[in-house]
Order: structure tokens, then sequence, then C-alpha cells
């Protein structure tokens, strides 16, 4: 990796090197009923709509390479012969400017499941060929706890990491593309004085966390607690709606319909985001139901992640981004539901 620093009015001169591209970041949406500001991920063509200071975004960037619904094939019959379309559709070249390190840890989780294995999901790798990254360094919020899941820092999966020093970026590179672009700014090697403070602002950073995690022989403790009373009491609260899943920049669980045209000549192979939540998740052929209670399901849910696959990736498929917690009507996050489990305190 290399490091540079870069005047902070250089910023939009960055902005416009990219505008050949479709580039997508952070914009503010409005506020929710507690007067805190909504951002959203969408596509922007003035550098003055990017909110580079956004605390945290409703829903993640996931969304631009795994969206909620997506046609994966289609035909048409025309007399004798028929004829198949599977559109990649893996949209325009984009840059993703100013994602977090949790959401870039997120993308690299979704990438070991859906890209590796023998059967890659190729509608995501198309857009994720096409994706050039720029994070940015936040502060921690009131609900977010990635530091305790390890993806409070982002080591690989961008172009460029930037943090911003107050008069200027300390730019992390990690490829040769960003390097160019930086070429084309006044960028030059940091000194030993911003290398010193770019680690203060690390150290401070790190110390501004609030929200935490234990997740400490985790694995082993889920597996113990198992058949234990305090998943019925959760259970008993969540109202089975779905929304952490479609907050959640981890989830990939979809599933896949066929729909026949009204006039039989033509079919739609759509790909739908699912949610382990949903009533249905574990509904088979025949109607039976393996978790028809909620407790049962929203059980699966933390043992996909923060059980299953850490066995099968060697790391949890929770970033700590606090979107799940933030977005449940019924209350219910991740550091309360993991700390009762643990049988911390009185929380559940
Ligand atoms: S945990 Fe919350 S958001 Fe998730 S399904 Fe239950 S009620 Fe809905
Ligand atoms: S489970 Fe919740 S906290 Fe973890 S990555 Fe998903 S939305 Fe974020």
């Amino acid at each position: 990796m290399l490091f540079r620093v870069f005047p902070r009015p250089e910023m939009a001169k960055l902005f416009s090197l990219l505008a050949d591209r479709r580039i997508v970041g952070p914009v503010l949406r409005g506020q929710d009923r507690s007067g805190r500001s909504l951002y959203d991920f969408a596509p922007i063509t003035d550098f003055a709509e990017l909110a580079l200071d956004y605390s945290t975004t409703v829903y993640s960037p996931k969304s631009w390479f795994l969206p909620y619904r997506e046609e994966v094939s289609s035909f048409r019959v025309t007399g004798r012969e028929w004829q198949r379309k599977v559109d990649m559709a893996p949209g325009p070249p984009t840059v993703y400017f100013g994602l977090h390190a949790c959401d870039i840890n997120a993308l690299q989780k979704l990438d070991k499941v859906l890209l590796s294995g023998g059967w890659p999901m190729t509608h995501y790798a198309a857009k994720r060929s096409q994706a050039f990254i720029i994070g940015v360094s936040c502060l921690p919020c009131e609900q977010c706890f990635c530091r305790s899941m390890g993806t409070d820092q982002a080591q690989q999966g961008f172009d460029l990491f930037l943090t911003d020093m107050g008069d200027y970026y300390f730019a992390e590179v990690l490829s040769a593309e960003a390097f160019g672009l930086l070429e084309q700014l006044s960028a030059r090697e940091p000194n030993n004085d911003e290398h010193a403070l770019y680690l203060d602002w690390v150290r401070q950073r790190e110390r501004a966390f609030t929200c935490r995690v234990d997740t400490t022989d985790l694995t082993k403790i889920l597996d113990l607690e198992f058949q234990a009373e305090v998943w019925q009491k959760w259970g008993a609260k969540c109202f089975s709606c779905g929304t952490c899943a479609s907050v959640c920049p981890t989830c990939y669980c979809y599933g896949v319909s066929e729909n026949v045209d009204l006039d039989l000549q033509g079919a739609h192979k759509i790909r739908q985001l699912h949610s382990c939540n949903l009533i249905d998740f574990a509904e088979v052929a025949g109607g039976h139901n393996f978790r028809p209670e909620s407790h049962t399901r929203l059980k699966y849910r933390y043992y996909h992640k923060h059980r299953g696959f850490v066995e099968a990736y060697e790391e949890p498929l929770c970033v700590g981004c606090g979107r799940c917690g933030k977005a449940c009507l019924a209350g219910i996050t991740v550091p309360d539901v993991i700390a009762s489990v643990r049988h911390e305190g009185n929380r559940g």
C-alpha cells in the first residue's frame, strides 16, 4: 500500500477526473422522526451533493451489486424457434465514492460467497468488475460495533481510501489507477509529522467506539446455548418482517421464481432477495415449514452470521454496521441479542 496526502480543495478535482463514469455516493435524503439525517447511496453528477461526512446510509451499497429484484434470464418462443436472453446487466463503469470501511468489508464477505466455488453469481460478478471504490474514514456512531467485528478498517477491497485530516486528505492507495489519479492532483508522500498525525487520528477514533460486542468464544457459546430460552424471548418480540435482512450489507439469501407470460410464448426467471426471518423462508415443496416459529428463524439468522459462516470462512457474516438494530421496529439489536445469549446483564 502507498500513502499520499493532497490538499482538501482538490477533492472536487478528484471528483471531476472521475466524471466520465457513473458516480454513486452518499446523499442526504431527509430526516427521520427524531430529526436524524437519512442518507442513501445514489448516482451523483454534482460534487456538492456528495455527503462525505454522512453517519451511515439506511441501505448499504450492496443494493448496487445485488439488487433486491433482478431478472436472471428469459426466453421467448417464435414459431418453432426459441431465443434465450441472459443479460448480466453490469451497468456502466461506476465509481463508488465514499464507502465506509464496514461496507467495503461487507462486499469482501459477499465476494467470498458469490464469486467463489463452482457456481459464481455472474450478475454480481459483472457489477463488481465495473467498480472503482473510494473509501472514506468515518467516526463511530451510537449503534455501530464494527471495531468488535474487526471491520472498522479496510485492508483491501478498495482503490483509494481517504481520511479527512482537516486541511488535507490522507490517502491509502491500492490500485495503479488510483495512483494515476493522484498524480493529476498535487499529491505527495506524507512526511513524518503527517504519518504521526494520521496514527493519532486512528487511535482517537478507536477510543470513540461506545458500542461493543464480545465475540470471545462466541461460536462455542452459540453451540452451548442452542436451546436457551433467551431465543424464545427474542422470537416473541420479532415481527418476522425481514427489514433487518433488507438493510444488511451482508445478507445475500434469495429465491428464484419463474414467471410465464400470459400468451405462453415466453418466461422470465427472477431472483429476489429473501430473509430468513420471513415465515416462508424454510417452507419446502408440500408445504412443510422447517422453521414455523419466529424464534427459530431469528435464531437461524444469528447462527448463520456468527456460527456457520465462521466455520466456513473463519470470520463472521456481520460487519457491525448497526443498520439492522436501527431499522428494527421491535428494537432488536445484535449487541443486545449476543449479550443476552452470553448472559451479560439484563439485556433482552
Ligand atoms: S429482528 Fe426486527 S427487523 Fe428483523 S425480522 Fe424481527 S422485527 Fe423485523
Ligand atoms: S447483521 Fe446488522 S450489524 Fe451485522 S452487518 Fe448486518 S445489518 Fe450490520
